[in-house]
C-alpha cells in the first residue's frame, strides 16, 4: 500500500497558508506517496484544486484523515479531526505545546506521532527543513512595508524641483532571521537603517547589511544561539542608549523573542511618549505580547502621534509564498522517513528525534513534558 498522507484546510481565523503546493504533491508523488487533500484546501491563497496534477481531493475529512499515514496542516487541528486518526500516524504542524495543553495530551494518548515544525533544531542540516525561519523571513520584510504605507512619508531620500527629502531612519530591534530581513528590506527601500540586539554576533550581520549597529555593551547570549532574558541594570543600561536611537526614528520594527518567555520589553510607554510625531512602531513580536509597552496584539494604536501595529500571523498575509516555503520545509522533513516508499522513522537521527514532540503514547520533548505532565 503506497503512503497516504492527508493535508487539511485551515480552519482557525486569519490562516491563509496550505500546508501543500502543487510543486510540493508532484514530488510526494515521486516518491511514491498518495496526496489527498481537503477540498478547498489553498482557496485563501487562490490555489484551485484544479492546480494539483497529482492530488486527490474529498470534502470528507473524517474519511481524509482516517487511514492517512502522515497527516500536514499549517496550524495544530481540532480535537475533532486528532480522534479520527489512526493510532500510530503521524502528524506534522506547528503545535507550540504549551498553548495546546489538552491537544497535546490527546495527541499523546492516541499514540500519534506528532512532528512540531517549531521543535526544528537550528542546525545546519535541517535549514531546509526550518519553517521558524521561512516564516520569519517573510514577516521581517513585510514588516517594513506596513510600516511604510502606515507613514505619511517616503522612505528613500529623493531629490525634486522644490529641494531633497531626506531617507527615512528605520530601526529594526532584534536581529534573528526577522530582524535581519526587516533591515534589509528597508534599506532597498532607500531608508537609512540601524538595527540593535542584544547578542554581540548580530553587529557584523547587521553591517553586513549596510546598517549601523547600535551598541549597548550588554550581552546577554543564552543558550542556542537565543538570548537569554536580561537583569534590571542591564535593561536600564540598554535604555540609556537606546532611547536616542527610538526617539530619532521614523519605522521601528520589533522582533525580540526568547523562547518560551512572554516577549521582553524593549520599548516603555514614556519612550513612545517622547517619539517623533508621526512615526510608525511594527511589534512582529505580538504574538508573545509585543516588545513595545503600547501594543495591542492584532490591532493598530494611535498613541498621540505615534502608531504601534500589533500584527498577528504576519506570515498569512503573504500566503502564497509562505505556503510554498511551507511545504517544502514540511517536504524536506518527510523526505528524511519516506524511503522505498515505507516509513522508517530514524530515532538516533537528531532531527527526528528533537522534532518529535509525542510518540508511543509519550510526551517526548522535554519542556513540553513539564508544561503537559
Ligand atoms: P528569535 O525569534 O528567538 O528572536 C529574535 C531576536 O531577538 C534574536 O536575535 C534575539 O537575540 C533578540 N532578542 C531577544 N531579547 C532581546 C532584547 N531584550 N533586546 C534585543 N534583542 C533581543 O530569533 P530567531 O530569528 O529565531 O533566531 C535565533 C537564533 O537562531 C539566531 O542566532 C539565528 O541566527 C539562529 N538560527 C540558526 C539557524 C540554523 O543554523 N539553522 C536557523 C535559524 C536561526
Amino acid at each position: 500500500m503506497p503512503v497516504k498522507i492527508a493535508v487539511l484546510k485551515e480552519t482557525r481565523p486569519n490562516e491563509t497558508r496550505v500546508a501543500m503546493v502543487p510543486a510540493v504533491a508532484d514530488k510526494l508523488a515521486k516518491l511514491g506517496a498518495e496526496v489527498h487533500i481537503q477540498s478547498g484546501a489553498g482557496a485563501a491563497v487562490k490555489l484551485p484544486d484544479t492546480a494539483f496534477k497529482s492530488a486527490k481531493f474529498t470534502d470528507d475529512v473524517g474519511a481524509l484523515v482516517r487511514d492517512a499515514d502522515v497527516v500536514v496542516s499549517v496550524q495544530p487541528p481540532d480535537a475533532a479531526m486528532v480522534s479520527e486518526m489512526r493510532p500510530g500516524a503521524i502528524l506534522i504542524c506547528f503545535v507550540y505545546a504549551h498553548r495546546e495543553v489538552e491537544l497535546t495530551r490527546l495527541l499523546r494518548d492516541r499514540r500519534i506521532t506528532t512532528f512540531a515544525m517549531e521543535l526544528v533544531p537550528r542546525i545546519t542540516r535541517a535549514q531546509a527543513m526550518d519553517a521558524l525561519s521561512s516564516q520569519a523571513t517573510l514577516a521581517g520584510y513585510y514588516a517594513v512595508l506596513l510600516g511604510a504605507i502606515h507613514l505619511d512619508r517616503i522612505l528613500p531620500m529623493m531629490t525634486t524641483a522644490v529641494g531633497s527629502i531626506r531617507p527615512a531612519r528605520t530601526l529594526v530591534m532584534g536581529l534573528g532571521v526577522a530582524g535581519l530581513q526587516a533591515l534589509a528590506t528597508a534599506r532597498r527601500l532607500g531608508a537609512m537603517t540601524e538595527g540593535y540586539d542584544v547578542r554581540p554576533e548580530t553587529k557584523e550581520q547587521a553591517e553586513s547589511l549596510g546598517a549601523k549597529f547600535v551598541d549597548t555593551g550588554v550581552d546577554a547570549r543564552g543558550s542556542g544561539g537565543y538570548a537569554r532574558e536580561l537583569t534590571q541594570e542591564e535593561k536600564d543600561k540598554i535604555a540609556a542608549v537606546v532611547t536616542k536611537h527610538i526617539q530619532q526614528s521614523d519605522i521601528i520594527v520589533t522582533t525580540a523573542a526568547i523562547p518560551g518567555r512572554p516577549s521582553p520589553k524593549l520599548i516603555s510607554k514614556a519612550q513612545v511618549d517622547g517619539m517623533k510625531a508621526g512615526s510608525v512602531i511594527v511589534d512582529l513580536a505580538a504574538e508573545g505580547g509585543g516588545n513595545c509597552e503600547y501594543t495591542e496584539p492584532g490591532k493598530t494604536v494611535q498613541v498621540g502621534q505615534v502608531t504601534v501595529l500589533g500584527p498577528l500571523n504576519v506570515p498569512s498575509m503573504l500566503g502564497e509564498h509562505a505556503s510554498e516555503l511551507y511545504a517544502k520545509n514540511q517536504f524536506n522533513l518527510i523526505e528524511l522517513f519516506l524511503k522505498e516508499q515505507q516509513i522508517k522513522l530514524d530515532w538516533s537521527d537528531e532531527i527526528i528525534a528533537k522534532t518529535a514532540l509525542t510518540h508511543d503514547g509519550k510526551v517526548v520533548n522535554e519542556a513540553a513534558q513539564k508544561v503537559v505532565g
